[in-house]
């Protein structure tokens, strides 16, 4: 059983007692639903919006430590935690058996570009220049490669280890982002690449898919 911190808001999710490393997430990327003491994060408030819902989610997915839980029985959260990687983060797995982890390495976006070349030079603009604790530039990237009417570009957040994207035209204004599986990163890949994608202005429609929801129609508007 699972002890939670005494001063988490009652309700589906909570923050486990005694396990932080003071990743600081909760507090960056949900706000309004997490505090923190000299301790530890907690609840201050649970989730009451899809958007406020959309953040709890992401910081689970983000969590440096695994001690964001949630002890609910709603289908919908346990099928996201679950399909995201992070089924251990719920605290009855008997309800989370008909779910399975899912890779969802694809990102289609509504966007005004003229080429794919154009639309990573843009994607990438702003972080780009952003520094990180070091003074140094937070993301490296390789120079963009073009391919007929596809384009690739490599980037790095850690040391030399490149991930890669590829975006190409599908419809016209819809670009499709694949993320090269290749391993544990890619969830930090895929959360990175939703940031900036929510970030550029005039983009809308993101939608996250494996291969077969590419082809069936389905996915869902974030990785996690
Ligand atoms: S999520 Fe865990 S490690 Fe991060 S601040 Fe909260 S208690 Fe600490």
């Amino acid at each position: 059983m699972v002890e939670a911190y005494f001063k988490n808001a009652a309700g589906d999710f909570y923050v486990e007692a005694g396990c932080c490393l003071s990743c600081g997430v909760p507090l960056h990327v949900a706000p309004l639903n997490f505090d923190a003491d000299e301790e530890q994060c907690f609840i201050i408030k649970q989730p009451d919006s899809p958007d406020e819902l959309e953040q709890v989610l992401e910081a689970i997915n983000s969590q440096e430590a695994g001690c964001i839980r949630y002890r609910g029985e709603t289908r919908e959260i346990l099928r996201r935690l679950v399909e995201s990687g992070e089924g251990e983060s719920c605290d009855d797995r008997t309800l989370t058996r008909e779910f399975e982890e899912k890779f969802r390495n694809i990102v289609q976006v509504a966007f005004t570009s003229s080429s794919a070349a154009s639309f990573l030079t843009t994607l990438i603009a702003e972080p780009k220049t952003r520094l990180g604790y070091d003074q140094k530039p937070r993301y490296r990237f390789k120079p963009i490669k073009k391919a007929g009417a596809a384009a690739t570009i490599e980037l790095a957040w850690y040391e030399d280890k490149f991930h890669v994207v590829t975006v190409s035209e599908g419809q016209s204004g819809i670009w499709t982002l694949r993320l090269k599986l290749s391993d544990s990163a890619l969830r930090g890949l895929s959360r990175l690449i939703h940031e900036w994608l929510k970030a550029l202005p005039g983009a809308t429609g993101i939608r996250w898919t494996t291969e077969e929801e590419l082809r069936t129609g389905g996915g869902q508007p974030s990785p996690y």
